[in-house]
């Protein structure tokens, strides 16, 4: 059943996709489908380079524009790095901590921590990933490493902004094999029990996503759980008539 107080969050994560001109064609495309749209919050975060250029587009519209990584230091001998001081004044999210960053580039619980707080000091809102292996799933381990991660990331950010964490199941990602939506329930309503726990964090103002092959045929499925605040979206907000369905499907819930 719907929890209608709740208000969704829906992010595009479009990762290494899309050089500009392909990315400016896609955000005119999904905002001719759904900018209208105010009761859904909307994120896109668009790869790094494209950021910039597509400031203008949003700076008007009902969406906002995020990043998918930044550098937890202010400046300084990072070759390759971006900082969130080069990019507060455009985004007003970022993602840290996806586990395509964790695999491939080596990042830990202690660098996602960092990038949290180099964030928060900014009031850019994190979108922190978390997410258990299919081993620790098939182990049936997952909260354990679950809260793991989150006290790792989170028992030392003494914040009362705004935190999104999305639950990302590393074996659900890649538009192929979606979590059950009770079993996402289930683990986010345990990962707000234990997250309520943290003292410093009492006073955040929390939002929990799923993320992992969600579509416009099953975002329902996971919007309407009583715990689950949005989704995060990846392969699917590559396509703009099948991202545009997906927030006018959450909108009417039909
Ligand atoms: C992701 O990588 O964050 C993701 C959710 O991807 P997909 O939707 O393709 O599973």
């Amino acid at each position: 059943m719907i929890n209608k107080n709740k208000s969704l969050t829906v992010v595009a994560n479009w990762k290494m996709n899309n050089d500009f001109n392909s990315s400016l064609d896609l955000v005119i495309k999904i905002f001719s489908y759904c900018n209208m749209i105010k009761s859904v919050e909307k994120i896109i975060c668009p790869p790094l380079v494209n950021i910039i250029p597509l400031y203008d587009q949003f700076k008007n519209s009902s969406f906002s524009l995020g990043a998918q990584n930044i550098n937890e230091n202010k400046n300084g001998p990072y070759t390759g790095e971006t900082s969130v001081n080069m990019l507060k004044n455009y985004i007003s999210h970022a993602i840290v901590g996806h586990s395509e960053r964790r695999a491939g580039f080596h990042e830990n619980n202690y660098n996602i921590k960092l990038k949290t707080q180099a964030l928060l000091d900014e009031n850019i809102v994190p979108i922190v990933c978390i997410g258990e292996s299919i081993e620790i799933y098939e182990r049936k381990k997952s909260i354990d490493f679950l809260n793991v991660q989150i006290r790792e990331i989170f028992s030392e950010i003494n914040t009362t902004n705004e935190i999104i964490i999305a639950y990302e199941p590393i074996w659900s990602i890649g538009n192929k094999n979606p979590a059950d939506p009770k079993y996402v329930e289930m683990i986010i309503s345990k990962s707000k029990d234990y997250i309520s726990s943290i003292k410093n964090l009492k006073d955040a103002k929390l939002k929990m996503l799923y993320g992992g092959s969600v579509n416009s045929k099953n975002i329902l499925s996971y919007t309407n759980q009583k715990n689950i605040d949005g989704v995060l979206v990846g392969s699917a907000s590559l396509n703009a008539s099948e991202f545009g369905k997906m927030i006018l499907k959450i909108s009417s819930n039909e």
